[in-house]
């Protein structure tokens, strides 16, 4: 995946410059409000990428379903828990057509091979 050009960067620098005087201006000197809208925000974020986890576990439910229990790449019967969503492209999200379910260490192997690791 390419990297941010310089521009973006800057751009990027200049958002998280006003989100955080707009965070401190919201909380002040208390130090829990802080975190809590820190917190808050990050996961909204996180959300906007990566879906919420409710979309995610349905997706993992909807895979297993359709792979029949087993992993993906190596054929192995998934683990009951810690199966891992892949993602093909990690632009693409997290949709039916762009992941597969896999056990750990394929996943493991698997981002190794893209050049990157962001379960
Ligand atoms: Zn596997």
């Amino acid at each position: 995946m390419a990297s941010l050009s310089d521009n973006d960067r800057a751009a990027a620098i200049a958002i998280l410059d006003q989100l955080r005087a707009q965070i401190s201006a919201v909380a002040g000197e208390d130090r829990d409000r802080l975190f809590q809208l820190r917190r808050y925000i990050l996961k909204r974020l996180e959300f906007d990428e990566r879906g919420t986890p409710t979309q995610r576990r349905k997706l993992k439910e909807a895979k297993r379903r359709s792979q029949l229990g087993l992993c993906a790449i190596c054929q192995q019967a998934l683990p009951a828990r810690g199966a891992e969503l892949d993602r093909f492209r990690a632009i693409d999200g997290y949709t039916a057509r762009n992941t597969q379910l896999l056990c750990h260490s394929c996943h493991q192997k698997a981002e190794a091979e893209r050049g990157f690791s962001s379960s």
